[in-house]
Order: structure tokens, then C-alpha cells, then sequence
């Protein structure tokens, strides 16, 4: 019911991560999972249960990377176990989405994406979106591209978080009817379903609208509009006074 996804330097993303889903419990969740992005390609731990649970069990912190991608999930197609928990990879394991909301068209589109050959492996409407994207990558696409041209297909709600091995140190994400926010930190950035989630780490926010996409990379944050037109977006600075 929640994502968070972080580009750090030089500093490890997973302990990041795993303290800002943490902050997501609120929300209501039945499992938990990360990914992370390396030079040897994307790691995932992921289960059903509390956060605490999962991570006692396989020590969720404990991954390489300065990039990454969290979720914490609320079931609403494929009961909470841990092939259903996300993050959701393609075959190859090149590219992992995490995604809050409901992709309803998601029957027919895994229908014909298994004649394609694509196999599946888990009962949920979000794993549609890695297969998308990897087909689209395939055809020569990059990652914003293919998330884009997948946008064109999915019908639904959504806020996704999506990196792949071939992008090292880049986060694409896009929302529709689901809330999105980007956290703006020191040589840091974050995208999060909601501001409490990041404020450990930073208190400038942007609010993404519905149909905006948002690329996280070593550079910074960028965000565009469904035709690919770079936004001039305002940041918000958060006061919290008590
Ligand atoms: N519909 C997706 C699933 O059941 C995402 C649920 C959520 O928003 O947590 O896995």
C-alpha cells in the first residue's frame, strides 16, 4: 500500500529504505520487500508478515547497492505470500517495479504477454508492468521510454517505482490516482507515497500529479508531463514545529 524508492552516494540505500516503509505502517500492509542496484545488477529480499518479522527472518538491511526500490503491500490480487510480495521482477531479473494501486486490465495483457512467451510468477495485476517494461526494452527502448509506452497499455491505478540493470543509478517512477511525492536531499533523492515516509532524511518535497512521470538519477530529479515535457516543479519546504 506504500513504495519508497532512493538514489544515496556512496552510502548504502537498503538501511534507507527499510526506515522509511517503516514509516509507511501506518497505511496497513501484509508483506514487505526491497530491491536494490548495483554494478553486479538488482538484489531483492522480500516476504509476507510485519516488517519487523521479514527482516528478523532475512535481514533486510543487509543488501549492496546506493539505489533501491520498497514496498509494502496490500493484497488485492494473489494472496499476501512472498512469490506475490513485491518488488515483481521480469524473467531475466533486468528490471524490478514496485507499485501501489490496481492495474484492471491486467488479465488480458498477461494473457497475451504468456503467448509471447513471457512466464509469470506470481498471481498478482502488478507483475504485468516488469514483463511490459522488459518487452518494450528489448525492442531497444530505454527505461523512461518503456515505462512510458507501458503507461500506454495499463489501464488503472497507480503509483509505480521501476529500476533495471541496464540503467545503474536511475529510478523512474509515474503515478495515476495513487499519491507520489519526490523528496529533494543533499546529492539524495527519494520518491515516496507520502512525505512522512522521508522527512528523516529530508523536508523538501515536490507533489507529483496524476499523468506526471519523475526520473531519479545521480544528477537529480526530473519531472515531465505524459508527452515527455520537462515540468518547471515547485519544491515545497515542510516545517514541522511542534
Ligand atoms: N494490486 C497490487 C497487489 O495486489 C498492489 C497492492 C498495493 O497497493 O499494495 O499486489
Amino acid at each position: 500500500c506504500g513504495i519508497v524508492g532512493c538514489i544515496l552516494k556512496n552510502k548504502k540505500a537498503a538501511p534507507v529504505l527499510l526506515d522509511c516503509i517503516t514509516k509507511l505502517e501506518y497505511r496497513g500492509y501484509d508483506s514487505v520487500g526491497i530491491a536494490t542496484l548495483d554494478d553486479n545488477g538488482i538484489h531483492v529480499k522480500k516476504g509476507s508478515g510485519q516488517i519487523k518479522e521479514v527482516d528478523e527472518k532475512i535481514d533486510l538491511s543487509n543488501m549492496l547497492g546506493d539505489a533501491g526500490i520498497a514496498h509494502v503491500r496490500w493484497a488485492t490480487h494473489g494472496i499476501p505470500n512472498k512469490e506475490n510480495s513485491h518488488p515483481h521482477l521480469d524473467e531475466n531479473e533486468n528490471i524490478a517495479v514496485v507499485h501501489n494501486g490496481i492495474i484492471e486490465n491486467y488479465g488480458d495483457i498477461r494473457e497475451s504477454l504468456e503467448k509471447e512467451g513471457h512466464v509469470f510468477k506470481s498471481q498478482t495485476d502488478t507483475e504485468v508492468i516488469p514483463h511490459l517494461i522488459e518487452k518494450y526494452m528489448s525492442s531497444g527502448l530505454d527505461l523512461e521510454e518503456a515505462l512510458m509506452e507501458t503507461l500506454t497499455i495499463i489501464r488503472g491505478s497507480y503509483a509505480i517505482g521501476a529500476i533495471s540493470k541496464n540503467n545503474p543509478n536511475e529510478i523512474i517512477s509515474a503515478r495515476k490516482d495513487s499519491p507520489l511525492i519526490v523528496g529533494v536531499g543533499d546529492n539524495e533523492y527519494f520518491i515516496a507515497s507520502d512525505a512522512p515516509a522521508i522527512l528523516n532524511y529530508t523536508n523538501k518535497i515536490i507533489y507529483i500529479d496524476n499523468g506526471e512521470i519523475v526520473i531519479l538519477n545521480e544528477e537529480g530529479v526530473t519531472v515531465k508531463d505524459s508527452k515527455r515535457n520537462i515540468l518547471d516543479k515547485e519544491v515545497n519546504i515542510i516545517n514541522w514545529t511542534s
